[in-house]
């Protein structure tokens, strides 16, 4: 039982990437798209066991991405997972990394001085 090995279909470790999505989209929109129209973000999809019932204000664009990095989360198929970046797979769609990798560049640093 070897504690320090991710597994990729842990629901814990979903939740708790989903949450760290939910984060990082929630700093990238509003330090970007504060002018756009926003609305809460939701996401309860029966069959995906990540749950936000209180998300942050987002715009369409964003809301978007979203959904699509957390379902493509759920669904990765490769276990340990590996960062999404030297991943061989690559299963977003090309405009959803683009946007994806935009939101690391700007959210990644920042969220290291941020913890807790
Ligand atoms: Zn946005």
């Amino acid at each position: 039982m070897a504690k320090s090995k991710r597994s990729t279909s842990d629901p814990n470790e979903i939740q708790k990437d989903t949450d760290k999505l939910v984060r990082f989209l929630s700093m990238y929109c509003g330090a970007h798209h504060g002018h756009r129209l926003r609305s809460s973000f939701t996401f309860d999809h029966p069959k995906i066991q990540a749950r936000i019932i209180n998300g942050p204000d987002l715009c369409n664009e964003c809301v978007a991405l979203l959904r699509h990095a957390i379902v493509m989360r759920v669904l990765c198929p490769l276990d340990p997972k590996p960062k999404c970046r030297t991943c061989p797979q690559h299963c977003y769609r090309p405009i959803y990394r683009e946007q994806m990798e935009e939101v690391m560049k700007y959210a990644g640093p920042r969220s290291l001085f941020k913890k807790g």
